[in-house]
This record gives C-alpha cells, sequence and structure tokens, in this order.
C-alpha cells in the first residue's frame, strides 16, 4: 500500500494515507465501531464506479450507462437478502444514520413521536439527540436501561411507551454489552401501534453470523451500518418488508440524497460475498469469544463492567468503582500513547460530563479480523490493566508500548 500515484500528484496526502496504514498496523485498534475490511473490499471501494451516477434503483436509473452499477446493486442486495433473511433491501445510504433517517422520513411526520435508548445509556444521536435532525424534527422520549443490572429496562419501556403513545419505537444501540430481546420491544410497538426500529448498526456481522438473534422478520425495519462487525466498508443499509419497500426507497432516493455512492456499493457487494462464507461465522464467534474472554479478564484485575460482562463484541468499562480518580478521558489518552485505541464512553448513571466521562469501551472486532484469539484478548486486558493503574507513570507505558508493537507483529495486518 504504497499510493504511488497519489504521491505522484499529491505527496502530502500520499503520507498521511501510508502513515494512515501504518498506524492500524501498529496499533490495536479496539474501537468498538471500527474494523479492517479485505483487500477486496478496499480495491472495490477504491474502483471507477466512484465516476457514475446512478440516481433511482437497478433497472430504474435517471442516467444512461448504468448496466455495470446495476449488476453491483443488485448483486449487493441479493446478498444481504441472504445474509439477513430480508425480503427487501436498500444498500444506497450513505452511512447508518442516512439509513435511519430513511426510515424516519418514509414512515413519520414532523413532530411525530419517537421512543428511543437514552444516549449516556447506550443510544445512538440518530435515535433523537437534540444536536441531531431527530431531536430538533420529531418529539423524542427515552427509555433507560436497569441501573442495576445494566439490562434494558424492558417494563419500563413498556410503560413509558403505554404513557407516550409513540409513533416509532427504537431499539439497537451504540454501547450496549448484550443481546437485546427483540420480540419483548415488538410486543410493546404492537400494543401501542408504533412501528418498531432496530438499528442493528454495530451488530449487522453478528447478526448475519447467528451468533447473535435477530430482528429481521420481527421488527418493522432494520438498519445497520456496513463498517462494523460486517466488515464490507463504509455505508449503510436498510431491512424490510414488502409492504415498506416503496416508502423506504423513496425515502432515500430522492427524498434524503441523491446519487449512490456506488464505489462504496461495490465494496458492500464484496464486503457481503465474504460474510457468506464459513469463514465469516469463525470470524463472528472469534469476536464475541475474544470480547468475553478480554472482559472476564478485565473483571478479574479488579474492573467492574457495566452489566457484569458481554454477550457481544463489546466491554463497557466503568472505572467510578475501582478507579475513583481515572476518568474515561484519562484512560483513553493514557491508552492511546501505548498504540491501545479505544474510546472514553459515559456509563448508565453517569455522574461525569460526555466530554470526559466515567467509562471506556472496548472492542473486539478489528484485533478479530487480525486474528486475535481468546489467550491474546487475555494479553490485551493485561495491558490495559497495567496503563489504567498506571497511567502516569511513563516507564510502564513505554514497557506496554513494547508489548503492544509485540502483539501486533504477531498478527499482521495489510501484509502484502
Ligand atoms: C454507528 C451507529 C450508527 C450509524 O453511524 P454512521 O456513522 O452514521 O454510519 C447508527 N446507529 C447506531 C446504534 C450506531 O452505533
Amino acid at each position: 500500500m504504497d499510493y504511488e500515484r497519489v504521491r505522484a500528484v499529491d505527496p502530502a496526502v500520499a503520507d498521511a494515507l501510508t502513515a494512515e496504514v501504518d498506524r492500524q498496523r501498529e496499533t490495536l485498534e479496539m474501537i468498538a465501531s471500527e474494523n479492517h475490511v479485505s483487500r477486496a473490499v478496499l480495491e472495490a471501494q477504491g474502483s471507477a464506479l466512484t465516476n457514475k451516477y446512478a440516481e433511482g434503483y437497478p433497472g430504474e436509473r435517471y442516467y444512461a450507462g448504468c448496466e455495470h452499477a446495476d449488476e453491483v446493486e443488485e448483486l449487493a442486495i441479493e446478498r444481504a437478502q441472504e445474509l439477513w433473511g430480508a425480503e427487501h433491501v436498500n444498500v444506497q445510504p450513505h452511512s447508518g444514520t442516512q439509513a435511519n433517517m430513511g426510515v424516519y422520513l418514509a414512515m413519520l411526520d414532523p413532530g411525530d413521536k419517537v421512543l428511543s435508548l437514552e444516549l449516556s445509556h447506550g443510544g445512538h444521536l440518530s435515535h433523537g439527540h437534540p444536536a441531531n435532525f431527530t431531536g430538533k424534527t420529531y418529539e423524542v422520549e427515552q427509555y433507560e436501561v436497569d441501573p442495576e443490572t445494566g439490562y434494558i429496562d424492558y417494563e419500563g419501556l413498556d410503560a413509558l411507551a403505554r404513557e407516550f403513545q409513540p409513533d416509532i419505537i427504537v431499539s439497537g444501540y451504540s454501547a450496549y454489552p448484550r443481546e437485546v430481546d427483540w420480540e419483548r420491544i415488538q410486543e410493546t410497538a404492537e400494543a401501542v401501534d408504533a412501528y418498531h426500529l432496530a438499528d442493528i448498526a454495530h451488530i449487522t456481522g453478528l447478526v448475519a453470523a447467528g451468533v447473535h438473534s435477530s430482528p429481521v422478520g420481527v421488527a418493522d425495519f432494520v438498519t445497520g451500518s456496513t463498517h462494523k462487525t460486517i466488515r464490507a466498508g463504509r455505508g449503510g443499509i436498510i431491512m424490510t418488508s414488502e409492504e415498506h419497500a416503496s416508502a423506504v426507497d423513496a425515502a432515500v432516493f430522492p427524498g434524503a440524497q441523491g446519487g449512490p455512492l456506488m464505489h462504496n456499493i461495490a465494496g458492500k457487494a464484496v464486503g457481503f460475498k465474504e460474510a457468506l462464507e464459513p469463514e465469516f461465522t469463525e470470524y463472528a464467534e472469534r469476536v464475541v469469544a475474544d470480547a468475553k474472554a478480554l472482559g472476564e479478564r478485565l473483571q478479574e484485575r479488579g474492573f467492574s463492567l457495566v452489566s457484569g460482562g458481554t454477550d457481544t463484541h463489546l466491554v463497557l468499562v466503568d472505572l467510578r468503582e475501582s478507579h475513583p480518580d481515572t476518568t474515561g478521558g484519562d484512560a483513553e489518552r493514557a491508552l492511546e500513547q501505548v498504540g491501545i485505541i479505544l474510546n472514553k464512553n459515559t456509563v448508565p448513571g453517569e455522574t461525569r460530563s460526555p466530554f470526559n466521562p466515567s467509562g471506556i469501551r472496548a472492542g473486539t472486532p478489528a484485533l478479530a479480523a487480525r486474528g486475535f484469539d481468546e489467550d491474546a484478548s487475555r494479553e490485551v486486558a493485561d495491558l490495559i490493566y497495567r496503563v489504567v493503574d498506571n497511567h502516569d507513570d511513563t516507564d510502564v507505558k513505554a514497557e506496554v508500548a513494547e508489548d503492544v508493537k509485540a502483539l501486533c507483529a504477531d498478527f499482521p495486518l495489510y501484509e502484502e
């Protein structure tokens, strides 16, 4: 990956691109929403399809010359249908947020009511945060996780829904380490005559591989990001039934977007093909096994995990008990210095500011993509412990930085 042609035109950008590849090779990527795609997906995303305008849908485009764009989009759709078992799929959303926008635009009017999980409890900006278009456009009420258990408070959600009478209930989360009971939320949605949007942005790959239960066929709409656990490159996706197909398609184009990013849709097609192979199931199983091994070792070291563990690809560490004087920001910075890249995160019952909250979120999708097994994940947990416990100690951090480099060398990335 030397970006020769970029270098000939623009050495400054070429330097940044090669430095970024090296950064990814030489650090432990533990941001739970990130991953490493294959070289095949990278190549498809960097293809000449970036030149093509293909407004509309396969067979019904507004421009000439779309025959290959049609092929690629049809392949992406067919493979998604096979992966998730959805009746209707729209692969055009530029991102997960725009996939959600497509559903809202299709089904809601301004001022309609949205019931979603509170951001600091694991929700997402696009579920109704005041700074997001959703918070400005709709009337939003939010449910929470149970403060004792860290699990979704399904009873509280149900009671709130009956009182608030939402038009749509949003499930699916950004920082929730447990399986979601889609059926239970669907029962509530049906009881109050609301639509149910299950946003599986983080767990698309886990659901596709069958290592997390699927909301497809349960909720009315399922949205996702294609660059998180599914490893198909940056973008979004919407799945629904035939009943809502035309409303969703019209909401994405021309409702919310113009021309689709056809090069990214090519990346989705290739990534979905990879995800249909048996190796992908092994990958998804490894993601969860690694997260469990990581979480258990962190607990052995004294850390407190929100919900007491994980069923998924991530752990959420609440630092308040084990390290009351260390903020999520302190931990994130110290870990970044040694090459462990993760993010500070709010925790349920947050007592600090969202800019410097009390937790850190750590995910295993990118580590598992480069082959990390449970033993290696336990080693990573030990390194995290040493750094957080000694976040001001430069000698300790220098030692851990060497261990991180050695681990990266054991599990190489983008070798050729
Ligand atoms: C990551 C995420 C999204 C979408 O993010 P984009 O950055 O817009 O792709 C949507 N919903 C949830 C729950 C997420 O975690």
